[in-house]
């Protein structure tokens, strides 16, 4: 399938799959995702200063031969990242982001569902329902929810895969943007069909692993790559099983007591936030 028809198909099924959530609630409805192609990646950064722009970021710094010299993570300020590897003398870049696991240990993990897995695929995060414990940060195989410590209201902060964009029926800003194929943006069956074609027709540019086919369970961020991905520091040693697996055990273990007391906290934080903005209220009146 080339590029026209392949993303001809994925606007389709894009507009298909949020059309079909108001049209029969019955309906079921294809998780999508993103195929991160590492073998087609310029290292030009593109997606890091669309995504900044799309989710009002402050604007990542041109320096790309500094930022290239070390491993950087996602942060409370840039929901995407690009890396540089150099591996048999081959530069080849990475780009990173969350996961939106099929099963996600973070939404399994929040008490309060401020994190969790939309229908469409998408892990999100609702701020008004968010109690600030970071059991999400803590909970993630792949360190990705963020907290803005520095902030005075402090958020979680992490790629939704442009969730409003997807409501609108666009595509993710940083998948728009990219010059070279390295990502697409589709129906997670799709794009595994799609890694699969371009592994085939060129068996010697790829190895043969869909990172993110089967790691925890399946995620939908795909990965391809011409070495394998131990390389790229990704984590090699998760497993197929779905964390939550894991995490049922421990909450079927939690006293009735915590799962009342979360509601109870935020109850708390939201008459809390409520007083101190009538007392900054009264302030900036000057009474
Ligand atoms: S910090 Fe917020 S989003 Fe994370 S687990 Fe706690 S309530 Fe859920
Ligand atoms: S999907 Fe959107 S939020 Fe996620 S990395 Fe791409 S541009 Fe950023």
């Amino acid at each position: 399938m080339d590029r026209r028809n392949f993303l001809a198909t994925v606007g389709t099924a894009v507009g298909a799959s949020f059309i079909g959530r108001n049209a029969k609630a019955s309906e079921k409805i294809e998780m999508m995702g993103i195929l991160i192609d590492t073998t087609k990646c310029l290292g030009c950064r593109s997606c890091e200063y669309s995504c900044a722009e799309a989710n009002g970021y402050p604007e990542p710094s041109d320096d790309s031969d500094k930022l290239f010299n070390s491993h950087r993570k996602t942060s409370e300020n840039s929901l995407t990242v690009v890396n540089k590897f150099v591996i048999d003398e081959n530069e080849i870049y990475v780009k990173e982001q969350c996961m939106h696991c099929a099963q996600p240990a973070c939404a399994a993990a929040c008490l309060t569902r401020a994190m969790h897995k939309t229908k469409e695929g998408p892990v999100v995060w609702d701020g008004s329902k968010c109690m600030g414990c970071r059991f999400c940060m803590i909970s993630c195989p792949f360190d990705i929810p963020k907290f803005e410590y520095f902030s005075a209201n402090p958020k979680i902060s992490k790629c939704v895969m442009c969730w409003e964009r997807l409501a609108k029926g666009e595509i993710p800003a940083c998948a728009e943007n990219c010059p070279n194929e390295a990502i697409v943006f589709g129906k997670r069956s799709d794009l595994i069909h799609e890694a699969n074609n371009r592994i085939y027709s060129e068996p010697d540019a790829y190895v043969k692993h869909i990172y993110g086919e089967h790691e925890v369970g399946g995620t939908g961020v795909l990965y391809l790559s011409s070495v394998s991905f131990e390389n790229f520091k990704f984590r090699t040693d998760l497993g197929e099983e779905a964390y939550p697996e894991f995490t049922k055990e421990f909450l079927y273990g939690v006293p009735v007591i915590l799962t009342l007391f979360p509601a109870f906290l935020l109850a708390l934080s939201n008459s809390t936030k409520r007083e101190k903005t009538f007392t900054e209220g009264e302030g900036g009146n000057g009474h």
